[in-house]
């Protein structure tokens, strides 16, 4: 399968989903992480084009460290809009990857760019198939499963589907890790150490599930979407049929 991860800012989807992506990666599924945002108001002392730039550099390290192929759209970060040009940047980035599983944050996360990419994702993924609709990469016809991923300390989120990531937390640590320009600066505003800040949630999630680590999801219910079926690697709750 071809699964798309989509994130506000270059460590997000490391963060809440890294497990599940090292899992996909694990089994032998191409992996995408699309970053709207450029993370240039990431820094409390560096300007916003050198701190981006540091970012970019981050973000190839952490989709690296599982081989995920990285897709950059590069808005403002704290200023994502919902928008015809963001719109159209989405529906590029859907066509390029082709996904068969897309996952996005929360449509109401604590962040502004969580929850517009999130939004955007869910009403515009249809819309990577429309031919009218014209960007750089043909349509792409397939609707793909979509699923939405956990929030900071799973505030407003109730999850119905666990994945089981005990056996790739450590990778899911060293890919965060990349982010090294935010380490010291999520400290500060988060007031916790990186691998306790990334612990603490998979623990709860796996209490909640019935393992030891945990990441927490839940599928977007549309029209045309309605799988029996769901293709979240190893996971806990409710019927899984994967492709090969
Ligand atoms: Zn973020």
């Amino acid at each position: 399968m071809n699964v798309l991860f989509v994130g506000a800012h270059p460590d997000d989807i490391e963060i809440w989903c890294g497990g599940t992506a090292a899992l996909y990666a694990k089994q032998g599924h191409k992996v995408f992480f699309c970053i709207a945002t450029n993370g240039n108001v990431g820094s409390a002392s560096l300007p916003a084009n050198e701190i981006a730039a540091i970012r970019k550099k981050e973000a190839t390290n952490g989709a690296a460290v599982i081989g995920a192929t990285l897709i950059w759209l590069g808005f403002d970060d704290e200023f994502l809009l919902d928008s015809r040009e963001t719109r159209l940047a989405f529906i590029e980035a859907f066509r390029q990857a082709k996904p068969d599983v897309v996952i996005c944050h929360w449509r109401s996360d604590y962040n502004p760019d969580h929850s517009i990419s999130g939004m955007v994702v869910d009403e515009c993924i249809h819309m990577a198939g429309i031919p009218n609709i014209k960007t750089e990469t043909a349509p792409f016809l397939e609707i793909p499963h979509v699923y939405f991923m956990d929030t900071p300390a799973g505030v407003g989120f109730e999850p119905e589907i666990y994945v089981d990531i005990t056996e790739t937390f450590a990778t899911k640590v060293k890919m965060v890790a990349q982010h090294v320009s935010q380490n010291g600066w999520m400290k500060n505003i988060f007031g916790y150490e990186l691998e306790a800040f990334l612990e603490i949630p998979a623990r709860f999630r796996g209490l909640q599930a019935g393992c030891e680590m945990a990441e927490a999801f839940r599928p977007s219910y549309r029209w045309g979407r309605m799988f029996k079926e769901h293709y979240l690697p190893g996971s806990l709750r409710g019927p899984q049929k994967m492709p090969d």
